[in-house]
């Protein structure tokens, strides 16, 4: 068993099964729903850097999110 860590993003408690924390851990889950939504809308041909991207620039998007989609690019 390995010992829980902290979110590489945060800093909060991971949670369980993840090194990331709850709020990031469903900030992802969200966004990898939503990229299979995009690829799908996209005929499976949209790389996932640009979804990214894309995801990042939208009002919508929410900060948990975002923050995510930074770490993402920075640690890609
Ligand atoms: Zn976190």
């Amino acid at each position: 068993m390995s010992k829980r860590g902290a979110c590489p993003i945060c800093g909060r408690r991971s949670a369980g099964g993840s090194d990331l924390c709850d709020l990031h851990l469903r900030a992802e889950l969200s966004l990898e729903e939503a990229y299979g939504d995009w690829s799908r809308a996209h005929g499976g041909s949209l790389p996932y850097r640009e979804f990214l991207e894309r995801v990042l620039e939208l009002s919508e998007t929410g900060w948990a999110v975002k923050e995510l989609i930074r770490w993402r690019m920075n640690s890609a």
